[in-house]
Order: structure tokens, then C-alpha cells, then sequence
């Protein structure tokens, strides 16, 4: 069965959308199957893994909604090696559109029952905010991965995505944990970064994945050639960090 992770921060810019595609690309490196679900309209996941947004005929929109089938709607990202259920601007009207259906919040993970056991890893790339796309990402998974700059707000978010997350385990999906705290974009020169850094350690201990994601140009060039940084440029400090990461990953997962 596949293991199903939200890639989630209710801050924006933080690095959900890098993370999602590298890790989608570095465990598909692993020869793991892997399906990316762009939960955000903005659908930066869906370009980054090199299928333009534009053109879709199905969406993850059409998913929610009850109008398509991933099987239909899902495409292969060829930069890439993995499956993509891909989003647009149209997905922005679900939030309010699903108002109206029932269970509204356990649309993704119904529809995901049919291609689950296809994959050993579904990511779901979910929108900067705490809203109904996000909680049908929530309620979908076993576990989230949150992505975080260090820096002095950084703290000051993630308080609230704490709570949402435990309140989700305990009135929606009791399955839904933590997996790890990423640290991105980092930047060993700043002290500020090595502070809040070492902070994150002492608060969340083993939460805090030991991979660290430097900040490196290469995974900020990669998404407007449609390529995942971690094939764009292998040899990239950002790539070979978020291999590492997918292999640290798969390690935590098999001692859970
Ligand atoms: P949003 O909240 O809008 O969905 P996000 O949390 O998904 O944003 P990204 O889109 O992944 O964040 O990253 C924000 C910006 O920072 C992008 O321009 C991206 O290319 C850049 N970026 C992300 N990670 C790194 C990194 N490690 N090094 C350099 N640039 C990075
Ligand atoms: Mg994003």
C-alpha cells in the first residue's frame, strides 16, 4: 500500500512545491512509483514536473468534484519518472463548490482508493493555506511533511499547523502524524539560520529530518525548464540533498 504524504505549510514560498517535485524525482531515482498531487491552483507542482498547466483536458479539479477519474485525469511527468495529478486555475473554484457535496473534506482520499495500490508513494503538494483543499490533503494522508525556512516567523506558523493537524488526527483521520520537519533554503552562513536551527532540534527532537536542503540556485533555475532540480542538475548541492533526503525518507519510513 502506498505510503501517502501531504507536503504542507500554510506559509507561502516556503519550499512545499520544491520539496514535493525533488522528492517525487529522487524516490522515482529509487525506483520507487511515485504519483505528485498538485493540491494548488497556482499549479507550480504540475509545471515544475514539466506538464503544462495550460492545456490540461482533466485536473485534480475534476477529481474532487466527482466529474473524473485519476486514472483518466493523471499524467506522466517525462522529466521526471513519476505520475502527476495536475492542477490549474480552475481548481480555485472547488474550495466553494464543494461546499455543497457531502464528506466534503474525504474527497481526495475516496478517489485515491482506486490507484493507491498502485504507487509506493503518493506527495501531495498542497496551497499555502489552512482551507478545504488543504484538509482534503490532510485527511488523505498518513503523514505530513513540513517544509521551513529558518528563520524568526518561521516558529511562529507552525504553531497553527500543529493544531490543525492534531485536530484532524483526532476528529477526521486518526492515522495523520507528523513525519518530519525539512529544513530548507538553508543558509549555513547566517546565524539566524544555525539559531533557529538548533531551536527546531531541541523543540522536536527526532521530528527534525537530519537532512538539511541548502539553498542553491540550480533548484530555483530547474522548474521554468519544466525539469525537476534533482535531474536538471545532479551534481547540484540542492539536488544531492534532496536525494538524501529520499533516501532518509524511505529509511524513517521501514522503522516506523
Ligand atoms: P507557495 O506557498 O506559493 O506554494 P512554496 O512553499 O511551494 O510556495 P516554492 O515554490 O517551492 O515554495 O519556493 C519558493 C521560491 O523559492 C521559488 O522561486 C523556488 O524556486 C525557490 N526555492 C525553493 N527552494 C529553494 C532552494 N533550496 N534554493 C533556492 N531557491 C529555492
Ligand atoms: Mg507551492
Amino acid at each position: 500500500m502506498a505510503k501517502i504524504f501531504c507536503i504542507a505549510n500554510q506559509k507561502g514560498g516556503v519550499g512545499k512545491t520544491t520539496t514535493a517535485v525533488n522528492l517525487a524525482a529522487g524516490l522515482a531515482k529509487l525506483d520507487q512509483r511515485v504519483l505528485l498531487i498538485d493540491l494548488d491552483p497556482q499549479g507550480n507542482a504540475t509545471m515544475g514536473a514539466g506538464i503544462d498547466k495550460a492545456s490540461l483536458e482533466s485536473s485534480v479539479y475534476q477529481v474532487l468534484l466527482g466529474l473524473g477519474e485519476i486514472g483518466t485525469a493523471r499524467q506522466t511527468s517525462e522529466t521526471g519518472r513519476f505520475d502527476v495529478l495536475p492542477s490549474n486555475r480552475e481548481l480555485a473554484g472547488a474550495e466553494v463548490e464543494m461546499v455543497e457535496l457531502e464528506q466534503r473534506e474525504h474527497r481526495l482520499k475516496q478517489a485515491l482508493a482506486t490507484v493507491e495500490n498502485e504507487y509506493d508513494f503518493v506527495l501531495i503538494d498542497c496551497p499555502p493555506a489552512l482551507s478545504m483543499l488543504t484538509l482534503n490533503g490532510l485527511c488523505a494522508a498518513h503523514g505530513v511533511i513540513i517544509p521551513m525556512q529558518c528563520e524568526y516567523y518561521a516558529l511562529e506558523g507552525l504553531s497553527d499547523l500543529v493544531n490543525t493537524i492534531k485536530i484532524v488526527h483526532a476528529k477526521m483521520n486518526p492515522e495523520l502524524k507528523v513525519i518530519g520537519l525539512l529544513r530548507v533554503m538553508f543558509d549555513p552562513r547566517m546565524m539566524l539560520s544555525q539559531q533557529v536551527s538548533s531551536q527546531l532540534e531541541k523543540h522536536f527532537g527526532d521530528k527534525v529530518f537530519k537532512s538539511i536542503i541548502p539553498r542553491n540556485v540550480r533548484l530555483a533555475e530547474a522548474p521554468s525548464y519544466g525539469i525537476p532540480g534533482v535531474i536538471f542538475d545532479p551534481s547540484s548541492k540542492g539536488a544531492q540533498a534532496y536525494i538524501a533526503f529520499g533516501k532518509e525518507l524511505v529509511e524513517r519510513i521501514a522503522a516506523l
